[in-house]
């Protein structure tokens, strides 16, 4: 058995996004608390890899680009800028943006598990009966209707009777049981894998893996049948290790990134994905993975969903918060922050304005925007000289890597960062109860080494932070370096726009 300390490699994944329009707030948390994780990886020195990307293979595609009056691939390359747009702005540098329509790479790659799964016997012919939701891209049955409509589209599913592939998901029900039960996926939270094995426990079937194909672009055909096309999440899901160079292209390469990030004991695979794709993620998956006999992953990470007002965010209640109009107000690193510290990571997560601009006033406006000011003119007025070349042999610098370790194992991103701010917090604290301004009239020594003590531990607390604020952490520590002042506040304070 690996332990999950052991692995000097990390690979995390956030869903592969349905490029149908403007990204919205959930793409931007999860690329973000994606990026953070990587982040978190590399200050623990180890090597990292982060992808996401679009999942340009579905039939409502053609639906959108017909609504824009436009060519299906001129529609995708554009949706892809725009993708690339609003990652650069939110600081997000993931190291592949994977496109299902890559004919190089993602086809060939589907190909190559699809044959394994039919050489496995696992795939067979048969009929379908059934309803069928296009929003979701899925297979449906009565109970997973409500009043004959789809829970999550409200829209009355298609019912079909077709012939399709069906991949025999059935015959790892056993397995996939054993998997879960015994953490070998670890499913975070607890409750999400609670879930994944009550619904093991009502018996699996075997999933239909086709549809008819009906001449749309894009669709990777069934090899030997070119009157169908594979199914959407067969296809979809081995973006995990097509965006790595799995199959015909990157097994040429000796030490392509699968054989590095995937394919490798040595490596912790983590799945980031939202609660409404759990299924696919934690029984699909590892049921094409062990038919195919490929490695499986280590951890799926369940978030929750962001809420505005207490409500679902929609377009009619008028509650849709966008990223791009709150990067304007407060900036991407105070974003950033808000994710991390304050929507909660295992649960659904209320997001407004007011809220957001009330912790950026006092996290980062009063709190490390303020201290950071504070310090640096006690260390310039007081010609305080400090040395930080041994930090890390401190009991603040041990602790904090303590947290940093033990985040990458329980992924509670909430915890992290406010232990940081606390931290921070603890500082501010001395400074008013110690009093260095006052006692460097009476004992200038003294506060001096209170204040390059104080430095000492910032500069040990911001190295923790980068992950979370990647472009506030270089700069803070120039101006530490340079001894100047910031020219102008990190972090301004804004004013809450009453409605
Ligand atoms: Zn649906």
């Amino acid at each position: 058995m690996q332990s999950q300390s052991d692995n000097e490699k990390f690979y995390i994944t956030t869903p592969i996004f349905y490029p149908n329009g403007e990204l919205h707030i959930g793409h931007a948390y999860a690329s973000i608390v994606g990026d953070i994780f990587a982040n978190m990886a590399k200050l623990q020195g180890k090597k990292s890899y982060f992808i996401t990307g679009a999942d340009e293979n579905s039939l409502k595609i053609q639906k959108n680009a017909d609504e824009l009056n436009m060519n299906i691939m001129d529609f995708l390359d554009l949706q892809a800028k725009n993708s690339q747009l609003l990652f650069d702005s939110l600081n997000v540098s993931f190291d592949e943006y994977v496109r299902t329509t890559n004919k190089e790479r993602h086809h060939p790659a589907v190909i190559e598990v699809w044959n394994k799964l039919k050489d496995k016997g696992d795939i067979y012919e048969g009929y379908y009966e059934g309803y069928y939701c296009v929003g979701c891209e899925g297979f449906k049955t009565e109970k997973d209707l409500i009043e004959g409509l789809c829970p999550d589209h409200g829209t009355k599913p298609d019912f079909i009777k077709e012939k399709n592939y069906f991949f025999k998901q059935s015959n790892y029900t056993d397995k996939i049981k054993d998997i879960i039960k015994n953490d070998i996926i670890k499913i975070y939270p607890e409750s999400r894998k609670n879930e994944v094995l009550s619904f093991i426990d009502q018996g699996l079937t075997d999933t239909s893996f086709s549809r008819p194909y009906r001449g749309q672009e894009n669709v990777v055909l069934v090899p030997g049948d070119n009157e169908h096309g594979i199914y959407v999440w067969g296809d979809a899901l081995i973006s995990y290790i097509s965006g790595l160079g799995y199959g015909p292209v990157g097994k040429d390469l000796p030490e392509s990134l699968y054989n590095i990030f995937w394919n490798n004991n040595h490596s912790q695979k983590v799945h980031l994905i939202g609660k409404e794709i759990l299924k696919f993620h934690a029984i699909l998956w590892p049921a094409m993975l062990l038919s195919a006999d490929l490695p499986l992953p280590n951890n799926i990470v369940v978030h929750g969903l962001m809420q505005s007002g207490g409500r679902k965010m929609s377009k009619s209640v008028g509650n849709v918060i966008d990223p791009k109009e709150m990067i304007r107000k407060i900036g991407t690193e105070a974003l950033r922050f808000y994710f991390a510290n304050n929507i909660p990571i295992f649960d659904d997560g209320e997001i407004t304005e007011d809220l957001i601009i009330s912790n950026y006033n006092s996290y980062l406006s009063n709190g490390l925007g303020n201290l950071t000011n504070r310090l640096i003119k006690m260390m310039i007025s007081y010609d305080v000289s400090v040395n930080f070349d041994n930090i890390d042999k401190t009991d603040l610098y041990k602790k904090l890597e303590g947290n940093l370790i033990n985040t990458l194992k329980d992924f509670d991103i909430n915890n992290y960062t406010n232990s940081l701010w606390k931290e921070l917090s603890a500082i501010d604290l001395d400074i008013q109860t110690r009093e260095p301004f006052k006692l460097f009239k009476i004992n200038p020594d003294e506060a001096r080494k209170i204040v390059e003590d104080m430095m000492i531990r910032f500069f040990t607390i911001i190295h923790f932070i980068q992950p979370v604020l990647p472009k506030t952490v270089p700069k803070i520590i120039k101006h530490i370096e340079n001894r100047e002042m910031p020219e102008t506040p990190l972090f301004p304070k804004v004013e809450i726009e009453s409605n």
